[in-house]
């Protein structure tokens, strides 16, 4: 679904991603680990174009993001109706909930299907309801974000992700902003979205979901893939002493 080749980007003389590459097939949960300043966030930055790459292809569902030089001589979208297109199929879900705070609940869910998708209005009404229901916060329906708990607000910005029917959902770090106490509510959404099959990217410190929920352990170190493997053996064979050290300090 995702295939990433030697993406490399640079912020003025400093090397942030030193070439990345990384293969998500459908149904792949891959936790994507590193210490603070490692390169996480801009490698996802860089996949849904948040980010414009130095260098580097990025496919979605095999189809190439096609790049220019601009006139300062750095890479931008040659297409930015394909970036639309491709970005609607990858959802992203931030640290910071983002959701639009002068909407209720229920209208961040049914404004990107109905706006960007051209759907009916009661077809999302009716999705947008399910999907709340499946998160558990159907209750909140008519609550705008800043009324409610941080867990709720993020498992409402995972069902408006849910909503545009992505094919790729990005994490990033959802639960770091969490009280200790909520965060086992947004990881029981994303273990059954695990395990209904969805492909999905996070970036986590949550070590006990990389290694019993994820399919695929990727570990970055200043900027490059240090290592790549099956969770469980990760964890209990530490492929380099990078990952070995970075997994101790969890204990
Ligand atoms: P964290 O765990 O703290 O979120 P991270 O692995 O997500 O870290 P990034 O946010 O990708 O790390 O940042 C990698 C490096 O790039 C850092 O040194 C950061 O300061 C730098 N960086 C990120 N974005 C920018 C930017 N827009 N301009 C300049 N430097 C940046
Ligand atoms: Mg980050």
């Amino acid at each position: 679904a995702i295939s990433v080749k030697d993406l490399r980007k640079c912020f003025g003389d400093h090397e942030v991603l030193k070439g990345i590459s990384l293969e998500a097939h459908k149904g792949d949960v891959i936790s994507i680990l590193g210490s603070s300043g490692s390169g996480k966030s801009t490698m996802l930055r860089c996949i849904n174009l948040l980010e414009t790459p130095d260098s580097g292809e990025v496919r979605v569902d095999g189809e190439l993001i096609r790049m220019k030089r601009g006139r300062d001589g750095h890479q931008m979208p040659a297409d930015i109706r394909q970036v639309e297109r491709i970005r609607a199929n990858l959802a992203m879900v931030f640290q910071s909930f983002n959701l639009w705070s002068h909407m209720t609940v229920l209208e961040n869910l049914v404004a990107a299907p109905t706006h960007v998708l051209k759907r009916p209005r009661a077809e999302c009404l009716e999705q947008a309801e399910a999907l709340l229901k499946r998160v558990g916060i159907w209750e909140r329906r008519n609550y705008y974000p800043p009324h409610m708990s941080g867990g709720q607000q993020q498992r409402a910005a995972i069902a408006r992700a849910l909503a545009m029917n992505p094919k790729v959902m990005l994490f990033d770090e959802p639960t770091s902003a969490l009280d200790p106490e909520l965060v086992g509510e947004v990881l029981r959404v994303m273990r059954s979205l695990a395990e209904e099959g969805r492909t999905m990217l996070v970036v986590t410190h949550e070590m006990g979901f990389a290694r019993d929920v994820s399919s695929k352990v990727m570990f970055l170190h200043k900027g490059e893939v240090d290592s790549v493997g099956e969770p469980k053996e990760m964890f209990a064979r530490p492929p380099t002493p990078q990952f070995k050290q970075f997994i101790a300090n969890f204990n």
